[in-house]
């Protein structure tokens, strides 16, 4: 003769599996919630982050860059193209600066090896194009976006000035 497990059968009875179902459910509900409403919500990004590149300019606006083409000799994937001729006053500037961007493995070589600053990383992530032209930046691409981003990239640098 089978004996009857009261505990269970109470547990049954008072629909515990599914209270105790709803307490969970409820629990992830009001909790920190682990994935983002993109775009709508962004994590955090480190003052190192790589992303989209920039040309910068010294706040009186003249060009960083000094056409010495540390970053095109330094890039591992070769995506970097610069000519460069003198200006009338002796200066030397870049005519072309060219990225391929379908190339660029953003490993940030260019910037570290620019010793002005000029070629930066800047905090831009969302730059997807539906043409792989639109992803061979020029100059004039490169020093708009320099533009755009001058506020978060002056300020990541400044933040990342003593480890460097
Ligand atoms: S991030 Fe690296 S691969 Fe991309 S352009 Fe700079 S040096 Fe080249
Ligand atoms: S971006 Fe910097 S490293 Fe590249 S050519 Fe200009 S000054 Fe030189």
């Amino acid at each position: 003769m089978s004996s009857i497990d009261w505990n269970r059968a109470g547990r049954y009875f008072l629909l515990m599996d599914i209270l105790g179902g709803f307490k969970l459910g409820m629990k992830y509900f009001f909790g920190r919630k682990a994935t983002l409403n993109y775009p709508h919500e962004k994590g955090p990004l480190s003052p190192r982050f790589r992303g989209e590149h920039a040309l910068r300019r010294y706040p009186n606006g003249e060009e960083r860059c000094i056409a010495c083409k540390l970053c095109e000799a330094i890039c591992p994937a070769q995506a970097i193209t610069i000519d460069a001729e003198p200006r009338a006053d002796g200066s030397r500037r870049t005519t072309r600066y060219d990225i391929d961007m379908t190339k660029c493995i953003y490993c940030g070589f260019c910037q570290e090896a620019c010793p002005v600053d000029a070629i930066v990383e800047g905090p831009n992530f969302e730059f997807s194009t539906e043409t792989r032209e639109e992803l061979f930046y020029n100059k004039e691409k490169l020093l708009e976006n320099g533009e755009r981003w001058e506020a978060e990239i002056a300020r990541n640098l400044e933040i990342d000035a003593p480890y460097r």
